[in-house]
């Protein structure tokens, strides 16, 4: 199964934030959408970083509350895995397993087209098991 495959059934909305924007502005935006990172854009759009519920509880615990104030790219991820539509759900799980993230954002070209989260891998991941394990139940079935 393929990332576009999961981006047609759940949208290919994602949040952003800018560089310059603050923890508090980005700590904010996370709670109020129920998510847990968010990819920093440029102002072509062009994907600069992601900075999750991860950096800014890091962030909390070495600078306290004062790190608030802290701009977004003082402790974004630079260095974004990405995906494309076209690739496969397995080495995305497989990467974040291996490289302990659960985010990647979908870009086409240079544009952000979605994002995949660890939620929607694992939800996926359980419909393609219950599917094999119907099939194999009603060639039990019918042998
Ligand atoms: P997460 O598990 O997504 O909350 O992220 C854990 C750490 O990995 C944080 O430092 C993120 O900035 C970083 N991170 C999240 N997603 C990615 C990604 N796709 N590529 C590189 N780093 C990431």
């Amino acid at each position: 199964m393929t990332v576009a495959r999961i981006l047609a059934v759940k949208g290919r909305d994602v949040f952003t934030t800018q560089p310059h924007r603050t923890l508090q502005e980005t700590a904010r935006l996370l709670a109020s959408k129920g998510i847990g990172a968010v990819v920093v854009t440029g102002a072509d759009g062009q994907v600069l970083g992601i900075i999750s519920e991860r950096d800014i509880v890091r962030a909390l615990a070495e600078g306290g509350a004062p790190a608030l104030d802290d701009a977004v790219s003082s402790h974004m991820t630079s260095e974004v895995f990405t995906a494309s539509s076209s690739t496969c759900i397995h080495d995305i799980m497989e990467r974040m397993t291996h490289s302990r993230f659960r985010h990647v954002p979908v870009v086409e070209g240079e544009r952000l087209a979605g994002l995949i989260s660890i939620g929607d891998v694992v939800k996926h991941r359980i419909a393609e098991i219950e599917t094999e394990h119907r099939a194999l139940r009603e060639y039990i079935a019918t042998a």
